[in-house]
């Protein structure tokens, strides 16, 4: 069939939209006509040819309606709303445990711009294949087709729209805190970085009765809503002597530190203001050469901790976001503003340069 898809071709500022073919869906796989996508700094990367192979159709917080069911697809029909999340096997250690983000083929699948077969579900009307499975679902695009694993079904009367940023960015932040973390009612977090994954994590620690919620960020309007969404104090990146104040506001250091920024010194930092035994978690990789200060976490039996995918199985943990989001407890919403799909070149440009938090394309 005729799709619309954005394209993410070498050497250009943004994906830009072309008529390509999609293929009928496989075994396994469901057609979904997307309802809204949103945007990710990962599709940023990728997108300037850092992670995955172009020209590819990026797009990983994808929410819509299934069209069709490949053959073998269970628990899913036409008409049924769908959240996506990333792809993962089912049958390996992690992924029988619970921890799909860690599948022992993350890479291929998320990455690999491909089915494992090496197939891609995409073509350019010259015939070409484009690539295709970005994190299972490529949903910059108004059709693709996705792994049934990477799928989770939407209650009746939700809008995908609004849901669409779930599958990423706000189970990363939210999955640290709860999950990997395992932040406490009582406990003491500061959240470096409050963009749609940090105020996710803020919103998080307020769930789960954290006494001391530290937001620090560079740009003032962030803080404002991190201090609406729940954070207890806020501080400007750039504030002199950052580690003793934020170790102040518990007395001596918080219990746990959350990075969603590449600075390294901002990595230092997230180490240096932890009380003794503390775990800073960090889900993106800090730019050029960083080492550990290894003695202060020696002394201090302190942990530097990657998180991918917020520790969180999709099809648990998000219906159970959805509930705290039902409750007014989990106000996710805020962090959206819509785009429609046509829009993607200036919602990508918005950003990356940090004029939106979480950017949401429309399809209708
Ligand atoms: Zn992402
Ligand atoms: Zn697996």
């Amino acid at each position: 069939m005729k799709i619309s898809a954005a394209v993410s071709r070498p050497q250009t500022p943004a994906p830009t939209i072309e008529t390509l073919d999609l293929e009928a869906p496989r075994a396994g796989e469901l057609l979904v006509r997307m309802s809204a996508s949103g945007i990710c700094h990962t599709d940023l990367h990728a997108h300037a040819g850092r992670l995955s192979p172009l020209p590819i159709v990026l797009g990983h917080e994808g929410a819509g309606v299934v069209e069709a069911v490949g053959e073998g697809v269970q628990g899913f029909a036409p008409g049924d709303a769908v959240v996506m999340s990333g792809s993962s096997c089912g049958d390996c250690p992690n992924c029988t445990s619970g921890l799909p983000s860690y599948c022992d083929q993350a890479m291929p699948r998320n990455f690999g711009g491909q089915r494992m077969d090496g197939s891609t579900a995409f073509s350019a009307a010259d015939g070409a294949a484009i690539h295709s499975h970005f994190f299972g679902q490529s949903s910059f695009a108004t059709h693709s087709l996705v792994p049934q694993r990477s799928a989770v079904k939407l209650d009746p009367g939700l809008s995908p729209e609004v849901m669409a940023p779930l599958g990423c960015g706000v189970i990363t932040g939210a999955g640290s805190v709860i999950e990997a973390l395992r932040v406490g009612a009582g406990s003491s977090i500061a959240i470096f970085g409050v963009g749609g994954v940090g105020l996710s994590a803020v919103m998080a620690a307020r769930l789960v009765g954290a006494e001391r919620i530290v937001a620090i960020d560079t740009n003032p309007t962030r803080l404002e809503l991190a201090m609406e969404l729940g954070a207890t104090d806020r501080f400007a990146a750039e504030t002199p002597e950052l580690v003793e104040l934020i170790r102040a506001t518990t007395g001596r250091g918080v219990n746990f530190t959350f990075n969603t920024t590449t600075s390294p010194a901002v990595f230092m930092s997230a180490l240096e203001c932890l009380a003794m035994r503390g775990v800073a978690g960090f889900v993106t990789a800090p730019r050029g050469d960083w080492s550990p200060p290894m003695f202060k976490m020696l002394a201090g039996g302190r942990m530097l901790r990657g998180i991918l995918g917020g520790d969180a199985a999709p099809r648990q943990f998000l219906p159970r976001l959805i509930r705290y989001w039902s409750q007014g407890r989990f106000p996710f919403e805020r962090l959206i503003r819509f785009y429609p799909f046509t829009a993607i070149a200036e919602a990508f440009a918005d950003m990356a340069g940090g004029r939106v938090i979480k950017p949401v394309l429309r399809f209708n």
